[in-house]
């Protein structure tokens, strides 16, 4: 592991947020600022606007131009280039990724994974554009920290044809959510092939991935959710606390702490826990981010069973449900923007790893009632 605790520096928290703050420069939002706009940013009308969404050919368009303006080095490149075997889409679509930073830690950051959940791509882009671009101490801590390699768009097939999943050209025309592929006996589609390899490659210290839920209201408070934290393999759950001797356990809630704390500055944000069913925590082994927890081996490449703590953030609205507010957009991608900066500068300095992991019971939830495995559930008690 290298992820390890680092001696505590002096809190960074104005800076960082203020660093965040100036997203809201090159992002429009309509509300008069985060004081004033209620939490209600997905739209319940369904007045999704598709055409608004970033296509592949922009994700190209706007990789090249962050690589060509950066002061500090972004580097954008396709797994053809990296050279891992299976390196394209199922449609034949080039996979990109792009690495900022000089660090000797890993950090992974993808999103779109799902491809009708469109702000994990804006978001990362937004990221790496200040990765790239910004002087200030906290990118620059970040940059020697740290080398970033950042999928912006892990599923081109599914984001352009807005849809979940991807879907196979041999055979069957079988639809695959890639977020259950990372499995034993699976990897049915290119794109996990492609990008397990190139995990393999990496071994990231920690990672980080970007998704949208349906629309969702706090249990207790039925206040409209913007931002569900989620970790795959449920803390205190049946499978967490047995890797690495509970050390992701601990630091993954350790993780949504700083998160939760931070983000409520933001007035605009209101944060929940990610749970499926209404009061289950997840708990799926063939997500991507719990196979990384896992240190999955598959096809042998990965035999000396690298893993790695994994989290993820889950904006609610999404295009297919036509819950995505246009109004919203600054907003939905905003909240990503200083979650991102709020947990890597936060794991940079080591305040992360000083946070209490039992405070992760404070995150509004519902009474946990049991686990969804991915054979179904295991009640609570077992
Ligand atoms: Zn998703």
């Amino acid at each position: 592991m290298t992820y390890g605790p680092k001696p505590p520096h002096r809190h960074r928290r104005t800076t960082a947020i203020a660093a965040a703050a100036a997203f809201a420069v090159a992002i429009p939002f309509t509300s008069g600022g985060p004081a004033l706009a209620g939490p209600n940013f997905p739209s319940p009308e369904g007045n999704t606007n598709i055409s608004s969404i970033v296509t592949y050919d922009d994700l190209i368009t706007q990789l090249e131009r962050l690589e060509k303006t950066s002061r500090f080095g972004v580097d954008v490149f396709t797994l053809a280039e990296v050279g891992t075997a299976v390196s394209t889409s199922e449609q034949g679509r080039d996979l990109y990724v792009a690495t900022v930073g000089e660090g000797d830690e890993h950090v992974w950051l993808q999103g779109r994974i799902h491809g009708n959940e469109p702000y994990g791509t804006e978001s990362l882009l937004a990221v790496l554009k200040e990765m790239g671009t910004n002087g200030s101490p906290d990118w620059q801590l970040l940059r020697d920290t740290y080398t970033f390699h950042v999928i912006p768009m892990y599923n081109p097939d599914g984001s352009e044809l807005n849809i979940r999943q991807t879907v196979l050209q041999v055979g069957t025309s079988k639809r695959i959510d890639l977020n259950r592929d990372w499995g034993v006996g699976k990897f049915e589609a290119a794109e996990s092939e492609a990008f397990y390899e190139y995990w393999t490659m990496v071994d990231p210290a920690f990672a980080i991935d970007i998704h949208h839920q349906g629309l969702k209201r706090e249990y207790g408070t039925g206040d409209d959710v913007t931002l569900s934290l989620g970790i795959s393999l449920a803390p205190g759950g049946p499978t967490l606390p047995g890797i690495e001797g509970g050390a992701y356990d601990v630091l993954t809630r350790q993780m949504h702490v700083h998160v939760y704390d931070e983000l409520q500055k933001a007035g605009y944000v209101n944060m929940d826990r990610y749970q499926v069913g209404g009061s289950l925590e997840i708990d799926i082994k063939g997500g991507v981010v719990s196979a990384m927890m896992l240190g999955l081996d598959h096809d042998g490449l990965n035999p000396e069973g690298h893993s790695n703590p994994a989290i993820f953030f889950e904006t609610s609205g999404n295009t297919s449900d036509g819950s995505l507010g246009q109004k919203a957009r600054g907003k939905s991608i905003r909240q990503n923007v200083l979650a991102l900066t709020e947990l890597l500068v936060g794991m940079a300095t080591g305040e992360v790893q000083q946070e209490d992991p039992a405070r992760w019971d404070e995150i509004p939830h519902a009474p946990v009632t049991g686990y969804q495995t991915d054979t179904g559930v295991i009640p609570i008690g077992y």
